[in-house]
């Protein structure tokens, strides 16, 4: 069974999801024409009523009916706006288009692709960066304290407190070295890493929209799981996948 949905359109008002055609449009019918809306075949025909003024399609005057394309230009009446009445297609259009799939694979999953891979540069950079001074001097704090420890007894004799206290201060030295750099530098450095990661957030996050009705999508989800749901937007019912 086909899907097809008819919209009636006229200077009366003709209903409840009807176009109406304002009273001053003298040259359109009353009951001028209806749209018949093929929503499985997402196809759109126009069919005269009582249109006896005509129905003008890309500037010439059509049959009694005809199938519509989504970049026609269609006058009911006249070609005039004053007298006449100009249909908006393509709006008709969008509303029963649901299939954004080509959309999305162009201009939505790039979005969420660049964005990844740049901050996944942005985070390698930064490990990069960090791990090399980090690690010499933590690793020398190590060495240090473990040399006073163990040559402590040798230098000041076993049993003396010269060597408790070396004791104490290598451990106090290896402390205060590691506190330095796991808490100084790394913080620095980790609020740049946010900073960039926001500006990154910010470059990419208003192009990860539906292409149908422009609604942001969140750019911690992966685009397959968006594709899997269509768009999150109840009003809209935009689908990426065919
Ligand atoms: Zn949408």
């Amino acid at each position: 069974m086909s899907n097809i949905v008819e919209i009636k359109i006229g200077r009366e008002d003709v209903g409840k999801g009807c176009i109406t055609v304002p009273a001053d449009r003298k040259l359109v019918g009353r009951h001028h024409a209806k749209l018949l809306i093929d929503r499985d075949a997402q196809s759109i025909s126009i069919q005269e009523v009582k249109a006896s003024n005509g129905t003008f399609v890309n500037g010439l005057r059509m049959a009694s009916s005809g199938p519509l394309d989504k970049d026609d230009t269609v006058y009911l009446g006249c070609m005039d706006e004053a007298m006449g009445f100009k249909l908006n297609v393509r709006k008709i259009f969008d509303l029963i288009t649901t299939d954004y799939s080509r959309e999305f694979q162009q201009e939505v999953i790039p979005v969420y692709e660049n964005y990844m891979e740049e901050l996944n540069k942005l985070n390698s950079k930064f490990q990069k960066k960090m791990s090399m001074p980090r690690n010499i001097v933590m690793l020398s704090g190590a060495v240090i304290g473990l040399c006073f420890i163990g040559f402590s007894g040798l230098i000041f004799g076993e049993k003396s407190s010269a060597a408790s206290t070396a004791r104490l201060v290598a451990m106090s030295v290896t402390s205060v070295l590691t506190a330095l750099v796991a808490f100084l530098p790394t913080n620095h450095k980790q609020e740049n890493v946010k900073e960039q990661s926001l500006d990154l957030l910010l470059k990419y996050q208003d192009k990860y929209c539906c292409p149908k009705c422009g609604t942001k999508f969140n750019l911690n989800q992966h685009w397959k799981i968006i594709q899997a749901s269509g768009c999150p937007n109840p009003k809209c019912n935009a689908q990426f996948k065919k």
